[in-house]
């Protein structure tokens, strides 16, 4: 998957209209965790540095089609001008005579933001007027918005059938750094698998079973896994239905000589809550009215031994309830362990929400390979779905000559 980038056209002087992801969340009006917003920086820059005229639309939260005040890009519009060090407007409305004056009024070198695009019902239905509307602001467009390239939008697809489309520079990384572990991992490759539920998960461990040479699986989901095992988990999450699922994925990894790793040993708690009464069991005497939280340090050790041997990594989803402290001990671990991995040089990729949000609390995101700023999107990446706004953007041409050099 190679595509056309902002480095493969002279942005001088040019309009350029750039889909970025700035759903950050704001509280009583200020952006409370700016990471979305610093990771466009370096294409706004570039592009602007350039001579261009740069154009950034995005959505905020879920408005469906509706003004909604506390959904306003304007928190997200003085973080970016305090972080570029120049001034960003922003419009009141992503259509408009308003906004088109503004536009038109714009100089090489100056940086705007419109209005969220989802206070139009228009953008989440991809409708053509809307996208027409938008293209019309621009020469170029440019999608730096990995973290919605699995929406078909008027501003994630249908802009860009419009205009001549390239990826930006966060979308690059994201792409190469994804389709790297799918495409030519080093080997070991170990795949660590947890969060909530196996159902979310089914699609990557099929897809990841044809690379990876050990699955570690943890979280809630793990417990599918433990019954299809034959144990019983008590009061813990479970998805009764996913049980053959868990069970057929045993089978296929065991056929293929996966190695497939489960706790041993876990945390249960007689609550989900903080200050609950918890103490360490093996598996198979999880008691009948507790519930398991997270995975004991024993099955920790086994998980990091056998990860010890791995040249490439990825995890997605926590291993125990994280969000309560006390039942996120496992994530941590599993967080400081893979973190000192990739600083002594293999590759570790984190992708999901909820353990990017693990990583970046404990201050690691840098130690990593690559943190995805795509929750979903990284999932479906990695699911070897192809990203509606990943696939309408230009591919490199084939280099001529290239075929042949192969061979
Ligand atoms: P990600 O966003 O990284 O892909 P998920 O959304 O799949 O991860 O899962 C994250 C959720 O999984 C967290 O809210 C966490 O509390 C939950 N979880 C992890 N372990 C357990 C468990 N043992 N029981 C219930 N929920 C769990
Ligand atoms: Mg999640």
């Amino acid at each position: 998957m190679d595509k056309l980038t902002v480095r493969d056209f002279d942005p001088q002087g040019k309009r350029i209209l750039v889909r970025v992801d700035f759903n950050v969340p704001i509280e009583d009006g200020q952006v409370k965790d700016d990471t979305r917003i610093r990771a466009a920086i370096p294409t706004i820059e570039y592009l602007a540095r350039r001579g261009a005229v740069v154009i950034l639309m995005s959505h905020l939260g879920r408005p469906n089609g509706k003004v909604i005040e506390s959904a306003r890009l304007r928190p997200v519009a003085e973080r970016l001008s305090r972080l570029l060090g120049i001034r960003v407007p922003c419009t009141g409305d992503a259509l408009g005579l308003g906004t088109q004056d503004a536009l038109a009024r714009l100089k090489p070198g100056q940086v705007i933001l419109l209005e969220n695009l989802r206070f139009h019902a228009a953008e989440e239905a991809d409708d053509p007027e809307f996208a027409k509307a938008l293209a019309g602001y621009a020469d170029v467009y440019v999608n730096d918005a990995f973290g919605t390239a699995h929406r078909a939008h008027a501003s994630t697809v249908g802009v860009a059938k419009l205009l001549p489309a390239y990826a930006g520079l966060l979308m690059e990384k994201e792409i190469a750094n994804l389709s790297g572990l799918l495409e030519s991992p080093k080997r070991p490759f170990a795949a660590i698998i947890g969060g909530a539920k196996v159902s979310g998960k089914i699609k990557v461990l099929e897809h990841l079973m044809d690379k990876v040479d050990t699955f570690v699986i943890g979280g809630g989901m793990a417990n599918t896994f433990l019954v299809a095992k034959g144990h019983t988990v008590g009061k813990s999450l479970l998805e009764k239905d996913r049980v053959e699922d868990a069970t057929r994925i045993l089978e296929a990894a065991e056929a293929k000589g996966i190695q497939v790793l489960l706790p041993t040993e876990v945390v249960v708690a007689k609550e989900i809550t903080r200050g609950a009464e918890h103490k360490v069991v093996p598996v198979h005497k999880v008691p009948n009215s507790w519930s398991i939280v997270d995975v004991a340090p024993s099955s920790m050790e086994t998980f990091m031994a056998a990860l010890d041997a791995a040249r490439t990594v990825v995890w997605n989803g926590p291993l125990g309830v994280f969000e309560v402290p006390t039942f996120g001990d496992g994530t941590r671990a599993m967080a400081r362990y893979l973190a000192g991995r990739a600083r002594d040089g293999i590759t570790v990729v984190v992708g999901g929400g909820d353990s990017v949000a693990a990583v970046e609390e404990l201050k690691l995101a840098e130690s990593f390979t690559h943190v995805s700023t795509g929750g979903g999107a990284s999932l479906e990446f990695l699911e070897g779905r192809e990203l509606p706004g990943i696939a309408i953007l230009q591919d490199r041409p084939a280099a001529v000559g290239a075929g042949k050099a192969a061979k």
